[in-house]
């Protein structure tokens, strides 16, 4: 596909707005999320987060919660979260609702084609924030390596998940290489540089948390690892039951 208003090349220019893309199942949102976006919305300095829930993801089974029951647990867990604007991008569950297939490539390139002209592009820098088990899935998505030339790209540690490049496809790992970089070359061009947060180990996965509400209801430990106003939700919804 045709980027038709991202920037030609990752020279330093002047940024203006930094967004950070965060995307996910949310099935259901946990406080790793929240953590997550917290922490890099306050390390990078970004202007703006974008939180893009999933269609049905083509690598993973069916989600329980429906789109609408995701939408409605991400804003109960980033009301009042984060000190810069956010907003829920419902791009992915609209296509998926019209049997689109849902591709990170695409929802980066609709986010540039709606900012319009190519000078105002190559002002924005768009970050997008995987944790290191999508780092490791990373060259099986559809047109990963256009994703090079759209966003930022960073990953976030996660526990069980190494962060060791030899073990990834060499075409990957070598572009990896060549675009990672310091914390700072994030600000100085609009896309095209990755960075590894290798200091998190949050112990937290949705499907830990689904299995547990399934089987035991909800325990102490679930219930510290979703936001209240989610789990006041979940109870009322009968989510995960
Ligand atoms: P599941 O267990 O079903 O795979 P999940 O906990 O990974 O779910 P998702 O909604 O699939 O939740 O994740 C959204 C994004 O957040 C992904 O990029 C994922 O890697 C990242 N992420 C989720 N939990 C963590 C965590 N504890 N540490 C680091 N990254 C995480």
């Amino acid at each position: 596909m045709g980027v038709k208003s991202a920037p030609a090349n990752p020279a330093a220019i002047n940024i203006q707005r930094s967004v950070l893309v965060f995307g996910g199942s949310f099935d259901p949102v946990h406080q790793g999320h929240v953590a997550l976006v917290q922490h890099f919305a306050k390390l990078l300095k970004v202007d703006e987060v974008r939180l893009i829930p999933a269609g049905q993801p083509w690598q993973k089974g069916g989600l329980k919660a429906t789109a609408e029951q995701r939408i409605k647990m991400l804003e109960l867990a980033f009301d009042e979260q984060l000190s810069v604007p956010y907003s829920i991008d419902q791009q992915e569950i609209e296509r998926a609702a019209a049997q689109i297939p849902s591709y990170t490539v695409d929802t980066l390139t609709n986010m540039r084609s709606q900012w319009g002209n190519a000078q105002s592009n190559e002002e924005i820098a768009l970050i997008l924030l995987i944790g290191a088990d999508q780092f490791h899935n990373f060259a099986t998505w559809k047109n990963w390596q256009q994703i090079f030339k759209l966003a930022h790209i960073v990953v976030a540690a996660r526990p069980g998940y190494s962060l060791q490049l030899d073990t990834l496809p060499s075409e990957f790992a070598a572009l990896w290489q060549q675009a990672n970089g310091a914390i700072e070359d994030l600000k100085q061009c609009s896309f095209g540089k990755t960075w590894l947060e290798t200091d998190l180990a949050w112990d937290i996965s949705a499907t830990r948390i689904r299995d547990e509400l399934q089987q035991q209801g909800q325990t102490r430990e679930t219930t510290s690892l979703i936001p209240r106003k989610v789990l006041d939700y979940l109870q009322s919804q009968g989510i995960y039951n």
